[in-house]
């Protein structure tokens, strides 16, 4: 007989004292998406225990449904989309981070086009509404991925380096800009619900004039105005003043919150973030990923 003994020996997806969470009862939030322009509203519900956070596009026959993991998502510019069964979510990032930060493991994602609400390009209206209905316990632990050695993802100045550590995911983003009005930023923090909330969560997305003028001359993002999205020039954001004079890292942070919860666990290590952004992202959540695979234990054959 084959006697695997995977679930005591996992030195790298063990459960934590966390139980699983989801909402108690739905919540919505409307906008229109940053690229298309398009009206779409989102409304998060319970899920049970183990199901993790699923999209459903509701807008399309059969409603198909998109599992929010690593392996479903496409290579995009700028933003993290995901594909399965026929069908597409857009710019999910945001969605994901305020789920993840705030510690709400399972969720059905409703919505009624591809590209999610922009909303003020970060994760404020997803993070109001989620905290506007209570959290359910389940009768179910989170898993955890504990990083076991050091993981280095990218090359040149663009790279994450993931290291252990005793509890917790510390996150830390090095940005760097040759726009004056950005420069060099670093923000670090011990990712918590409160962190998350007070931190991170109301940090926007940002480009560079030049960049928003290329992307409008392609028709995307055509109805975006300068208090709907963060555009700098060399002397700053324009018509539109900062949160944080570290917005733009603290930003970066909040994608890796949301990127990183496609691997479907907590994390347990400290993640060095230098110049990367979305595919790196996923390359880290993959490279964590084979990390268990390498770790997991041969199941031991017994004879009879
Ligand atoms: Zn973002």
């Amino acid at each position: 007989m084959i006697l695997s003994l995977c679930h005591r020996k996992l030195p790298t997806l063990d459960a934590s004292l966390r139980k699983q969470t989801t909402i108690a009862r739905r919540a919505a939030v409307s906008g229109f998406g940053l690229w298309s322009g398009r009206d779409i509203t989102l409304t998060f519900c319970p899920a049970p225990a183990s199901s993790g956070v699923v999209f459903v596009r509701t807008d399309l026959p059969g409603k198909p449904r998109i599992e929010a993991v690593v392996r479903n998502r496409v290579n995009g510019p700028r933003r993290t989309t995901l594909v399965a069964n026929g069908a597409a979510v857009e710019m999910v990032e945001h969605v994901l981070a305020a789920l993840a930060g705030l510690q709400i493991d399972n969720c059905e994602v409703h919505v009624n086009r591809a590209e999610m609400p922009g909303c003020d390009g970060s994760s404020g209206a997803f993070v109001d509404a989620l905290l506007g209905v209570d959290v359910v316990m389940l009768d179910a632990l989170r898993p955890v991925i504990r990083v076991q050695r050091e993981i280095v993802v990218g090359e040149g100045d663009s790279w994450i380096k993931a290291e252990p550590i005793g509890h917790g995911m510390e996150l830390e983003y090095q940005l760097s800009y040759e726009c004056p009005a950005i420069g060099s930023q670093v923000f670090s923090s011990i990712i918590s619900p409160l962190t998350f909330q007070n931190q991170i969560a109301d940090a926007r997305t940002f480009v560079l004039q030049h960049e928003a003028d290329q992307l409008q001359k392609q028709g995307l993002g055509k109805h975006v105005t300068y208090q709907d999205i963060i555009v700098f020039d060399d002397h700053g954001p324009i018509d539109n003043p900062l949160r944080y004079s570290d917005e733009c890292a603290r930003h970066k942070m909040l994608d890796m919150v949301g990127d990183f919860s496609l691997a479907g666990a907590d994390l347990i290590g400290k993640f060095t973030g230098s110049r990367s952004g979305h595919r790196l992202n996923s390359q880290m959540v993959f490279a964590l990923l084979q990390q268990i695979v390498e770790h997991k234990p041969k199941p031991i054959r017994i004879s009879a």
